[in-house]
């Protein structure tokens, strides 16, 4: 019987495995896949507060991300030069296994090769059914943590219920001839409703993605194909496609169980970043837990401490996120090609600096809607 099972590997998971390790917890992070990361699809972007708030490594990071370039549907260009670096470029598999062999050195214990195919909870503890090497094993714990990113089985089994809106992000990497900028593309047969985008890496390399409600993959394909891109990029690596959650969960707590991460839709639904919110939740989590294991106490009256912090949060900031989504979803090409226009000529980029935070969202879609600009997101003022 160990004090914690974190279900979960990824970066979320190993943190939160510190933080409970470091409060005398004993810790077991068990994992599906045979090592840390295997399963990463991700462009390991993280704006520079998460390194100031968090204890993060810091030799993979590839680079900073300061300037991007937004290419509008019909190939024109805006271009955002913060006077300061927007965020950290990392290689994300090596950030996870850097965040995992923290967690070892702090005395966490790693069960790969470990899928949790069941939980059940009682007065005494939770059992996890678990698959290790095709042969059936149970894990007995006082209370779990599920960090299993998104999409588990596990979450609606235990009576969490299901995030029901979700799209689909694809990515591969590649090499591409000197690239300095961030470059973001929007158009309805580009990514529709959401966005592709080119982020340098290490020299020479760069991290190639899309978001998109459906067949990801698919418009991943033809973008590579692109202008921009043809002839242009080498050595592509395997692409890779997941699902990210638009939302949260209503409830992220049962009796001795929390989830935490994109597990629980814990991710900005304009940029789906999840790194950040994720750390932001674990560190609560991580007060709950202490606070439970010093009342023994597993319930309700404890765990929904955490659900109430969280949401307070970044609950606003998905909110608002989402509202911002629905116009945008509204627009088409020539409308977002008009405003991308309007944001050349007028002081728009001034509103931007003036009100963008990396992780927090809400404050420039706020300006937006409600300053001089908010015309531009109504089709009658457009022209
Ligand atoms: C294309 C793409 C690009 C992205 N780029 C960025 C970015 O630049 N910046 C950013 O902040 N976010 C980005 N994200 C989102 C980010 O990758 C996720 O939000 C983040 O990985 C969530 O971390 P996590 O630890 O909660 O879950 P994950 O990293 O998904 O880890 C979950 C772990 O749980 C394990 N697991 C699942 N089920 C079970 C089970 N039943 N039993 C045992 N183990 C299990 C999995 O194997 C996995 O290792 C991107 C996502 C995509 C798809």
């Amino acid at each position: 019987m160990v004090d914690v099972v974190v279900v979960g590997a990824g970066c979320v998971g190993s943190y939160l495995a510190t933080l409970l390790s470091d409060l005398g917890l004993e810790v077991l992070v068990v994992d599906k896949d045979i090592d840390v990361a295997d399963s990463v699809n991700c462009s390991g972007i993280i704006g520079l507060k998460s390194f100031e708030n968090f204890d993060l490594p810091k030799h993979v990071i590839q680079r900073k991300m300061q300037d991007i370039v937004v290419h509008s549907p019909s190939g024109s260009t805006v271009e955002y030069s913060p006077k300061r670096p927007l965020a950290y470029v990392v290689d994300r598999a090596s950030f996870d296994k850097e965040l995992c062999s923290k967690a070892q050195e702090k005395g966490v214990m790693y069960k790969m090769n470990c899928l949790v195919k069941d939980l059940v909870i009682s007065d005494l503890g939770v059992k996890l059914s678990v698959n290790v090497n095709g042969q059936r094993q149970n894990i007995h714990s006082k209370m779990c943590v599920l960090a299993t990113g998104f999409g588990s089985k596990i979450i609606g089994k235990i009576g969490l219920g299901e995030i029901k809106d979700f799209v689909q992000g694809a990515q591969v990497e590649a090499s591409f001839d000197s690239l300095e900028e961030t470059q973001i593309f929007l158009g309805r047969d580009i990514a529709p409703d959401f966005f592709a985008w080119i982020a340098p890496s290490v020299e020479n390399r760069c991290k190639i993605g899309l978001i998109s409600k459906n067949k990801a993959g698919h418009y991943l394909k033809k973008f590579l194909k692109n202008d921009f891109l043809n002839g242009r990029i080498d050595s592509v690596s395997k692409m890779k496609v997941s699902l990210l959650p638009m939302g949260s969960l209503s409830k992220s707590f049962s009796d001795r169980v929390i989830a935490v991460g994109e597990a629980a839709g814990q991710i900005k639904p304009t940029t789906f970043g999840g790194i950040y919110y994720g750390f932001v939740c674990a560190e609560i989590a991580a007060k709950t837990v202490q606070r439970a294991f010093e009342i023994d106490k597993f319930d309700e009256s404890v765990f929904s401490f955490y659900e109430i912090e969280w949401k307070k949060k970044i609950l606003n900031e998905q909110k608002m996120a989402l509202k911002f989504h629905k116009v945008f979803s509204a627009m088409n090409d020539e409308r977002i090609d008009s405003i991308l226009n309007l944001a050349k000529r007028n002081g728009v980029i001034s509103l931007v600096d003036k009100f963008f935070d990396f992780d927090f969202h809400s404050s420039l879609i706020t300006a937006l809607l409600s300053s001089t600009y908010k015309f531009w997101f109504k089709e009658e003022k457009i022209s």
